[in-house]
């Protein structure tokens, strides 16, 4: 009997660790964004061109960029306002490089229409070394900071994050020049507050690659490797520079978030660091995918989990078998193709001049 009374202290002891670790890293989180608007020099609340845009608060920053809350004056709606600025000190190569990526993410972004993909709705150039795009907002958080708040979703709310963003996937395989995010991870999977919980946009076409035609077998040079998040990636993007890839990249990174998302951990590495999965090989070494015994979960989501992370891509579903899925059919799909909007014409304009 003491026996049982000590397992259940154990337990609910277990539990609260869990809980105050998971306040812990949210804290962390919040307490290195105050840091960085602190230090933005765009934190005065200054307004973007025309008076048009209020810069509110910082929502995120990233490796060559910051993201904030900002108010449309013109349209009185709140909107995402996504700076990109070269810093001086760097170096040409650094430099043109960062040009490249930055304009590579707006002219693959400005084009895209659907439901699960944050809209980008206009371009402004600030002065020479800096620009901002402006982006739809979503006021939900991102999926990572719904992780650390919550350690896991349950299958059923996991079915509808990741059937929307196969949605959205199978949106961008399937255009003219199919485009890869690479970069799909939990803090560029966006949450929208509202009446249908766990509406979901992705964003952060930072990395993302366009591929020239729609052919299926098409692959293209890896020309990241060494970027992107690693716990995400697949073992092809770690091998030879040489090595071709596909819109394959990002049906592993679908595999390794729905896993995290049921299981509130990642499947390979997740105690790692980015240098020491590179320096041990951990994805090189990712052949098989082992599932813990708890939560319980369906033979239906396992098998969509294998099915993406298959090491070898000619294993590995493709993105349209992905979207056929059990495991994710029944989630509504709402495919919007739509040619490029008139503003489009706007953004190139102001980038060329
Ligand atoms: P990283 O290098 O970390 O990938 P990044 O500089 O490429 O970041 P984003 O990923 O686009 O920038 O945005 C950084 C963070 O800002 C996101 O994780 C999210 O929390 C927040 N964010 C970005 N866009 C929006 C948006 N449209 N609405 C609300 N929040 C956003
Ligand atoms: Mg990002």
């Amino acid at each position: 009997m003491k026996f049982y009374v000590l397992e259940r202290e154990d337990a609910e002891i277990a539990a609260e660790r869990e809980k105050l670790e998971r306040e812990r890293q949210l804290h962390i989180r919040e307490i290195k964004r105050v840091q960085h608007e602190d230090d933005s020099i765009f934190n005065k609340h200054t307004i973007q061109k025309n008076d048009r845009y209020v810069l509110l608060t910082l929502l995120g920053k990233g490796g060559f960029s910051e993201v904030w809350r900002a108010y449309d004056l013109d349209s009185y709606r709140t909107v995402a306002c996504k700076i990109h600025r070269v810093n001086k000190q760097w170096g040409d190569h650094k430099k043109a490089s960062y040009v490249k990526h930055a304009i590579r993410e707006k002219d693959i972004h400005k084009t895209l229409e659907h439901p699960n993909i944050v809209k980008m709705y206009e371009l402004l150039t600030i002065d020479q070394d800096t620009f901002c795009t402006v982006l739809e907002y979503c006021d939900g958080n991102d999926l990572d900071h719904y992780l650390k708040q919550h350690g896991c979703l349950t299958e059923k709310e996991t079915r509808l994050v990741i059937g929307q963003v196969v949605d959205a996937l199978r949106y961008l395989g399937e255009r003219q020049s199919p485009v890869i995010h690479y970069d799909l991870k939990p803090a560029n999977i966006l949450l929208q507050s509202g009446c249908r919980k766990f509406e979901v946009k992705i964003t952060d076409f930072g990395l993302s690659k366009q591929m020239e035609t729609s052919d299926d077998c098409d692959s293209i040079e890896l020309t990241s490797q060494g970027a992107g998040t690693y716990w995400y990636l697949p073992p092809e993007t770690f091998k030879d520079i040489s090595v071709k890839i596909s819109t394959k990249v990002d049906v592993w990174s679908v595999g390794v978030i729905c896993y995290q998302c049921i299981y509130g951990k990642r499947p390979f590495g997740h105690d790692q660091t980015q240098q020491r999965i590179l320096n041990e090989g951990t994805i090189l070494k990712a052949t098989v995918v082992n599932f813990p015994p708890k939560p319980t979960v369906s033979q239906i989501a396992q098998d969509f989990i294998r099915k993406c992370l298959q090491y070898e891509p000619s294993n590995r579903a493709d993105v349209l078998e992905l979207s056929r899925h059990d495991f994710i059919k029944s989630v509504s799909r709402r495919i919007v193709q739509q040619p490029a909007s008139p503003s489009s014409r706007t953004m190139r304009d102001d980038l060329d001049h």
